[in-house]
């Protein structure tokens, strides 16, 4: 399949060009395009084999149901029923924005979108491109990240590239995601909000709307097989790289002693060797590839999987993560973080 290349600026929307992508969304398509959590794989909701096909670009089991992305607040009541006051009071409170509400769907949205569950997740994305892309197109867009299955998700058009050339229809490159997680997803369907995946809208902003608000107990715990995950998502194994992740999670100062160390014996190991810093001493550290998180959480999940994603690039095997547990938005990249390591974390 030849992928069709777009180049539009987020700040200066060429209509005309956006058009163009959006006429392949109608025609059954399927097009990569940039929101302000990650980049998406779109297709018409309503278009059975179009969103079946999106299952087949990225290798994506099909119990794993999709985000169903809309412009317009209104058009909730057009896919959900039974929606309760507090989701509303949620949607007008983040939306648009990173966040994803499960809700009760309406009997025409497939099964194969919803992964057969009488629920739907919907969101209502916040980047210019995406947005105007979901108007001009006119329908309902079923788009989980545009990854290959397995890989961290993309939060820049070449990532889009290096998993779906030749697999989609076209992709729209609009520059570098802001927030770099995915959507906070929240379970809407019970007594209070349940915060299934963390991402951009934290727990304490939810709490400001809805105090009786909670995070599942499977978001910062490895899946234990005696009890059914809520969100069919969380019981793959999700973002990860190459490399075996190991965080390392503590003071600043300790932790940079134990990964001095830990790195040094995985060189006499003979391993090409990564290390995640929050800030600074890069050359301190005796790895073949050191990159910087920043200090604040939002610069940390803004980098993540693109840090992940170069160190694949560099062929790099062992990987040791600073980390140090936070509140807001220090959650979700703790989730992301321990699914990449796939739970190998030491506390000093
Ligand atoms: P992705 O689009 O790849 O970021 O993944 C979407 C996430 O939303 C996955 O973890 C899904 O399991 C979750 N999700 C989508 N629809 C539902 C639903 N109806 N109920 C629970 N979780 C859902
Ligand atoms: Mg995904």
């Amino acid at each position: 399949m030849n992928t069709q290349m777009i180049k539009i600026n987020p700040e200066e929307i060429d209509k005309n060009t956006l058009k163009e992508a959006a006429k392949i969304l109608g025609e059954g398509g399927l097009v990569a395009f940039p929101t302000e959590t990650v980049y998406g794989l779109g297709a018409n909701a309503l278009d059975e084999d179009a969103v079946k096909g999106i299952f087949v670009a990225k290798g994506r089991p099909s119990d794993n149901p999709l985000i169903v992305h809309i412009a317009e607040k209104d058009d909730v009541y057009k896919i959900a029923i039974n929606v309760p006051q507090m989701a509303q009071k949620l949607i007008d409170a983040f939306s648009p924005g990173p966040l994803t509400v499960i809700l009760k769907k309406q009997p025409f949205v497939s099964s194969i979108v919803t992964g057969g569950l009488d629920t739907v997740a919907i969101r209502i994305p916040a980047h210019p491109i995406a947005r105007e892309l979901i108007r001009l197109s006119g329908v309902p867009v079923a788009a989980p990240s545009a990854n290959l299955s397995g890989k961290p998700s993309p939060t820049m058009a070449k990532h889009v590239i290096e998993d779906m050339n030749g697999r989609i229809d076209c992709i729209i490159d609009g520059g570098p995601c802001s927030v770099g997680l995915e959507s906070t997803v929240v379970d809407m369907t019970g007594q209070c909000p349940v915060i299934l995946r963390p991402g951009g809208v934290t727990l304490e902003d939810i709490k400001q709307i809805i105090p009786t608000a909670l995070l599942d107990s499977h978001v910062l715990s490895s899946i234990s097989s005696a009890e059914a995950p809520r969100s069919p998502g969380m019981k793959y194994k999700h973002y990860a790289p190459k490399a075996e992740v190991t965080v390392v999670e503590g003071e600043h100062t300790k932790v940079r002693e134990k990964i001095r160390q830990l790195c040094s014996l995985a060189k006499a190991d003979g391993k090409k060797v990564g290390v995640i810093v929050r800030y600074g001493e890069e050359a301190s550290y005796p790895a073949d590839c050191v990159l910087t998180a920043g200090y604040e959480s939002t610069s940390y999940a803004a980098s993540l999987f693109a840090n992940l994603r170069k160190f694949d690039e560099n062929g790099i095997e062992v990987v040791f993560a600073e980390f140090k547990s936070e509140a807001g938005m220090g959650v979700a990249v703790q989730n992301r973080l321990y699914k990449a390591a796939n739970n190998r974390v030491i506390h000093v």
